[in-house]
């Protein structure tokens, strides 16, 4: 059922002009299962030329008539579900149900960004004299170029997708390579959906040299990327060097506090779900799990026997709990970071292998007593390994919390309503969820401080991002 996906370009499905393509692979088998065109110069000056026309047009469509398109993309993609989930494991291999999640909430995400459509208002300021009028007016940035990773095809590129045609924006986006024929089934729905040709425009290729030319480029306004922190901090370099507006959601390394008072239950269950989600390529993934003295033990071991039952597997079976990891980098990066920390002298709980050797099939990870200077208490783990390590009291716990120049998001368990606000105002994150995991949906913010980016990709702050504000004055004459 895969099948080679292609560029969309000026409204039309294409191969790359020189006919260079890249091989697509199953994580779950290491088959290859289809390519992806490689983009060069000639076919990104055709996608610029498209998206500069495409702004032209879809900036004079009005925001009722913007909205009424983007919803029918999300309807068409919910109708779709069932032929674009399985693409999406067999190319990424996270588990189907899954890949049905992730595309059913991006139909929400362009809801949600097709209602902020009708509501990107200005305002007006009270004038010093009469007959003066003082309007603050919202225009569409322009043209954006957006990089999106390979952990979530649909999801990431569908917050700044939503967002850019929300605005009236048109879009070039460089899509994984990895993972490309999910998000180009997405990209369909908006095309069937009648968004007009050179709007959306979709490539692939070598990232860095896509990012180096169309970042400077002067079709481009806006620029947005996901992915790691090292990466974002190079482009956002260079949209600096261009004054070009930039929202970067980098990574983390969330503190996942939990309290002696916490419901241990629920905070062991959820939490390691949340780690096992996705095989723990999630940027809001808890990794450094800190747990009060008094209810440590307990704890370890209610998580350790959560991960242990986990079914790991080909995402395309029922039973599977936990698919592959996306490539083969993650199996090296895994077992770098756990030799690392059992050379410091961690414990290995559970875990810390390759399963067989076909596919990128990792073992669920439990390590204790983890050195603070080992690389996995600071830099992003980015797979299924849980690092979990005892505090005795609230400013210790912040102390670590903070330790880290990352600050996207962040967990605690308490059954303290004090506690509860004293641990969300201390942390430094974009975001904190209590007693539960309730981040990343349309309508609140999503993003993260410090190493971790800056810019919104959720809530009413999100479009803001893709609007320039104008400030008119106008007298009677
Ligand atoms: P990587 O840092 O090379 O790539 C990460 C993403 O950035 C990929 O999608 C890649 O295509 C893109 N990218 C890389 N260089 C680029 C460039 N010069 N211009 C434009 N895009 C570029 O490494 P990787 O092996 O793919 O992933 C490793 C790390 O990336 C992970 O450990 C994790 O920390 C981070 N990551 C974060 C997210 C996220 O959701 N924030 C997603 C994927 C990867």
């Amino acid at each position: 059922m895969y099948t080679d996906v292609l560029l969309f370009i000026d409204g039309a499905w294409t191969k790359a002009a020189a006919g260079r393509t890249l091989p697509v692979v199953n994580p779950a088998t290491g088959d290859e299962i289809g390519t992806v065109p490689h983009a060069d110069r000639s076919d990104l000056d055709r996608a610029l030329e498209a998206a500069e026309k495409g702004f032209k047009a879809w900036r004079k469509v009005s925001a009722f008539d913007r909205s009424k398109i983007m919803r029918k993309a999300a309807n068409l993609l919910r109708e779709r579900v069932d032929q674009i989930a399985p693409l999406m494991t067999l190319e990424q291999g996270k588990p189907l149900p899954e890949a049905k999640g992730e595309t059913l909430a991006g139909a929400d995400v362009i809801d949600w960004f097709a209602e902020e459509a009708r509501r990107a208002y200005g305002r007006v300021i009270p004038a010093r004299a009469e007959g003066v009028y003082q309007l603050v007016v919202k225009e569409p940035v322009g043209p954006v170029a957006a990089f999106t990773p390979w952990n979530f095809p649909i999801n990431q590129v569908v917050r700044k997708l939503s967002c850019a045609l929300a605005a009236g924006c048109s879009i070039i986006v460089k899509a994984p390579e990895e993972t490309p024929a999910s998000p180009a089934e997405l990209i369909r729905c908006f095309a069937d959906a009648g968004v007009p040709a050179g709007v959306i425009n979709l490539v692939y290729g070598v990232p860095a040299e896509i990012s180096e030319y169309l970042i400077p480029h002067p079709v481009i306004r806006k620029v947005s990327f996901t992915g790691s922190t090292a990466v974002g901090k190079q482009l956002a370099a260079l949209a600096g060097a261009h004054m070009k507006r930039v929202t970067m959601e980098l990574g983390g390394h969330a503190p996942s506090i939990v309290f002696d008072d916490a419901d241990v239950d629920l905070a062991a269950k959820l939490l390691s779900a949340n780690k096992l989600r996705n095989a723990g390529q999630v940027c809001i993934s808890p990794t450094r799990l800190l747990v009060q003295e008094r209810i440590y033990d307990q704890f370890v071991g209610k998580f350790t026997e959560a991960v242990k039952a986990a079914k790991v597997g080909d995402g395309m079976q029922r039973d599977t709990r936990m698919g592959p990891m996306a490539n083969p980098r993650r199996i090296a990066a895994m077992e770098a970071f756990i030799g690392d920390a059992v050379q410091h002298g961690a414990t290995l709980k559970t875990g810390g292998n390759r399963i067989g050797n076909k596919g990128n099939f990792f073992e669920p990870t439990v390590l204790t007593e983890v050195p603070k200077d080992s690389r996995i208490m600071n830099e992003e783990p980015f797979g299924p390994v849980a690092v979990i390590s005892p505090f005795s009291n609230f400013d210790d716990v912040v102390t670590e919390a903070n330790r880290l120049p990352y600050g996207l998001a962040a967990y605690a368990y308490t059954r303290s309503a004090k506690t509860a606000n004293a641990i969300a105002a201390a942390v430094e994150t974009g975001m904190i969820s209590i007693n539960h995991h309730g981040l990343a949906l349309p309508e609140v913010p999503f993003g993260g401080v410090k190493d971790s980016g800056y810019g919104s990709e959720g809530g009413s702050e999100a479009i803001e991002a893709y609007l320039n504000t104008k400030f008119v004055s106008q007298a009677g004459i």
